[in-house]
């Protein structure tokens, strides 16, 4: 069948994104049962959701034939008083994908360029290329981002940058005092987008909320999100703190009703739910000092990480992807980004944290003849 449909040009050659793979459809191909399969491939929260999110969304479930509030009243002003802002500069995304892509239809087309970095997450790329914008990547130094070079990258096309800190997938982590002299260098007519989807995992993060909360930071916007240290990726919720001016612009391209009920409550339980958060926090600190030992011991480099996650290298990372399944362990396999030996690990309980170090193991031993 020949296509004469004239698909946007820029979606030719646009990959499928492709996210880590559930645990029902891992457990249909190998014929096993889902509860023996463990899931360390999309940096969730191996505790699970707060139990305060949880009753609070059961509670919803009797309006759902109601739209939810299109503004999230209650939400926003949740967070408004945790972050100590103004309703006015925050905006919610089904996630905080659809935030980046806010971004997009807010400053990208042909002609504009977007500037990220080697190893950036997967979706400002995609993003960009969405929009027709030209990407430029930015090799990377020791894994993260070399924010000098960053600085020079910018042409005057350029309307976006973007710096996670921490960083997916490799967990560097920008130190303070750099991403603050970069966001002042960063030209007044770029937005800066810092991704702080783990930003709670840190102990000494730059405060750029408070400078947007005492009106600075006009060109800077912040992305957090729900999926991960709250444990709620199944919701989608993430929200982006900006000067009102960027928010106001980015609410024109928000369709309505983009967070649902569920999220909503949710959401505004688990804000308040910090031993849950603390719990997380605690967990995850251990899980990664359990991993540096291991790889330590196994003398498989990694990356250091700041996140709740670790890059490690093990050869021929699909490979060992595909054996790792075989033994019910879903990880990440890194090819596209182009680290192709390399996988990433999230970190779980202490339990599935064992058991993937098992298996680790026993695919990385020598096969007998
Ligand atoms: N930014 C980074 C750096 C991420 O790793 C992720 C999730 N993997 C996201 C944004 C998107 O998260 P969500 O859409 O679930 O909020």
């Amino acid at each position: 069948m020949s296509l004469t449909i004239p698909f946007n040009p820029a979606l030719k050659e646009l990959p499928v994104y492709q996210p880590g793979r559930p645990i029902e459809e891992v457990a249909r191909e190998l014929n096993l049962p889902a509860s023996a399969i463990i899931k360390l491939a999309s940096n969730e929260n191996p505790l699970g959701p707060s139990p305060a999110a949880l009753q609070a969304m059961r509670d919803v479930l009797a309006h759902l034939h109601l739209y939810p509030d299109g503004n999230a009243f209650y939400l926003k002003q949740k967070l408004a008083q945790k972050l100590d802002v103004n309703t006015g500069n925050l905006i919610l995304g089904n996630g905080s994908n659809e935030i980046i892509e806010f971004v997009g239809h807010a400053l990208m087309q042909p002609g504009t360029d977007v500037v990220a970095a080697q190893y950036c997450f997967a979706i400002y790329p995609l993003v960009a290329k969405i929009f027709g914008a030209n990407v430029i990547t930015v090799p990377a130094r020791d894994f993260g981002h070399d924010l000098e070079a960053m600085l020079k990258a910018i042409t005057p096309a350029t309307r976006v940058v973007f710096v996670a800190n921490p960083n997916n997938p490799t967990g560097t982590v920008v130190p303070r005092a750099q991403l603050i002299d970069f966001a002042d260098k960063v030209p007044a007519n770029v937005l800066l987008v810092i991704d702080e989807a783990y930003i709670e995992f840190l102990d000494d993060a730059a405060d750029f909320v408070a400078d947007i909360r005492a009106g600075g930071r006009a060109n800077v916007l912040l992305m957090r999100t729900f999926s991960k240290i709250f444990g709620l990726a199944g919701l989608r919720l993430g929200y982006g703190i900006a000067a009102p001016e960027v928010i106001a612009t980015l609410e024109k391209v928000r369709q309505p009703f983009n967070i649902n009920a569920i999220a909503q409550a949710g959401a505004i339980a688990a804000l308040d739910d910090e031993a849950h958060m603390e719990k997380t926090r605690e967990n995850n600190r251990r899980g990664l000092l359990f991993y540096q030992a291991a790889f330590n011991e196994l003398q498989l480099e990694f990356v250091a990480s700041s996140a709740n996650f670790v890059l490690v290298k093990v050869g021929e990372g699909q490979r060992v992807f595909n054996d790792l399944q075989r033994l019910g362990v879903i990880v990440r396999p890194m090819g596209g980004y182009q680290l192709p030996e390399w996988i990433r690990i999230s970190v779980g309980s202490p339990q599935e944290n064992e058991r993937c170090l098992q298996a680790v193991r026993k695919v990385l031993s020598p096969q007998p003849a």
